[in-house]
């Protein structure tokens, strides 16, 4: 992989050379970076206008910086990971799939390799190769890049698109005049990398419906009094169960973590989305955990038995949770159970043992709140889909305004799918013409 400087730019007082651009495109993020390098390769004069200190600052922190770039199911499974408005996104999606999104990058030089579940990510485990890699895209192709620079307004006339405001940091204020605006601006997590949802009140001020914001891809926060007993612990081969008014409404399997943010891993931030939808409207939400998910209570109980004729009758009740779950877990489940840990194992009675199997195949959290933005993957809610153009992704109220990546109502599971609607999306936008 080639290195690029991602601090590289055109400053702002260097643009002397007056020319209208066909297209300015606010936010270089993976959406942005992808529309504005595909409109310049297709004969465009681009402006790319970035907030930040360099570009792409959240692809630089995806998929804990090793980037799950996207992700290779065929198309029909890839839709059903599409949390919101998938068939909205097919159109861009059929334009720039994840093949084409791998080719893209094998062809700018970054190698790819498949991981479980399908999951594409850089040989190189650097997320900054992605990031750069669209940056040359950019940069090949001709687009001026700069940076610390805010755009603070669309401007209009009538219901047509004429310019952007926009202010550097040492503030210094600037018109430029263009009909045609590619939004890019992305959602509200993690808002210390740039998002923090400005495309939404440009849009709104336009006109448009903003769908109702709210955290996805989130840590959820639990009652349970043994909650902070768990901080750290990792659970692998897990089945969650996720119930909404006491009905199981979604099933995964795979890991679950915990932390001060909440309860994690892949299977709570996947099911967030619709735990985070429930809390909102006031409804009962609970996680239920099978941590022995291979067997059957029968033969859970069959494998306790065998266990307790091995140890000696003065051995603890905790040597006993100990061969059957991380060491973590030993304290939180003794309480769950409510037996001392301490306890001898000869004078554990019959129900206390039901009470133990039934615990190992659904230990139960209440879920009372969810991790706020700074915490979530990404953004639920956003620019309604139904305001603009599939094809095009051309505003159906303002012309020669469109719109790219997660400020659309769009999102999905965890997986590279959110990056891919990102890239679908910015190359469909950048596709405009003069
Ligand atoms: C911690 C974390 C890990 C993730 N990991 C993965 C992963 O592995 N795989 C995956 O598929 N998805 C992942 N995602 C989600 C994915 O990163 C986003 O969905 C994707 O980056 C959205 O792209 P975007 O271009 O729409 O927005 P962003 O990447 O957020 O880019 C928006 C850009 O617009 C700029 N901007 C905003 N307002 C203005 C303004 N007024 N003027 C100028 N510039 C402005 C911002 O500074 C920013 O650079 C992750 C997200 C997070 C937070």
């Amino acid at each position: 992989m080639k290195e690029i400087n991602p601090y590289l730019c055109t400053r702002m007082e260097q643009m002397e050379e007056k020319q209208p651009y066909d297209v300015i495109v606010v936010g270089a993020g993976a959406a942005g970076m992808m529309a504005a390098g595909t409109a310049a390769r297709n004969g465009l004069r681009v402006l790319l206008i970035e907030k930040m200190e360099k570009s792409g600052r959240k692809v630089r922190i995806t998929g804990k910086g090793r980037c799950n770039v996207t992700n290779a199911r065929p198309a029909e499974e890839f839709a059903e990971q599409v949390r919101t408005n998938a068939d909205f996104f097919a159109q861009a999606f059929a334009e720039f799939n994840n093949r084409a999104a791998i080719k893209f990058f094998e062809r700018a030089g970054v190698k790819l390799e498949i991981e479980r579940g399908e999951r594409v990510f850089p040989k190189s485990g650097k997320a900054w190769d992605i990031a750069n890699a669209l940056l040359e895209y950019c940069f090949e192709n001709g687009v001026k890049l700069i940076y610390d620079t805010r755009v603070t307004e669309i401007m209009t006339l009538g219901n047509k698109v004429f310019g952007v405001k926009y202010i550097n940091k040492r503030g210094f204020e600037r018109k430029e005049e263009c009909s045609q605006v590619i939004l890019a601006t992305g959602g509200v997590s993690y808002p210390a990398t740039g998002s923090t949802g400005d495309g939404y009140a440009f849009a709104a001020d336009l006109g448009h419906t903003i769908e109702p914001l709210r955290p996805s891809l989130t840590p959820l926060v639990s009652s349970h009094a043994q909650i902070r007993h768990l901080d750290k612990v990792l659970l692998r081969n897990v089945r969650a169960t996720l119930y909404i008014d006491n009905e199981p409404v979604r099933e995964e399997f795979g890991e679950i973590g915990f932390s001060d943010r909440g309860i994690e891993g892949a299977v709570a931030l996947r099911m967030s989305r619709d735990a985070v939808d429930a809390l909102i409207d006031g409804k009962r939400v609970k996680l239920t955990l099978d941590l022995k998910p291979a067997l059957t209570e029968e033969v859970l109980r069959d494998r306790i038995a065998r266990e307790l004729a091995e140890l000696a009758p003065t051995e603890f009740f905790g040597e006993l949770l100990r061969k059957l779950v991380p060491k973590p877990l030993v304290m939180p489940l003794a309480q769950e159970i409510d037996v001392r840990a301490n306890c001898y194992v000869s004078k554990l009675t019959e129900e206390q043992i039901t009470r133990l199997v039934r615990t190992l195949k659904g230990l139960t959290f209440p879920i009372t709140d969810y991790a706020p933005f700074e915490y979530a993957v990404t953004t639920a809610g956003g620019v309604r889909c139904e305001e603009v153009n599939p094809y095009t992704m051309e505003s159906l109220k303002i012309k020669g305004l469109y719109f790219a990546g997660e400020v659309l109502d769009l999102d999905a599971n965890t997986g590279g799918y959110n990056l891919q609607i990102a890239f679908s999306t910015g190359r469909l936008a950048g596709m405009l013409k003069k």
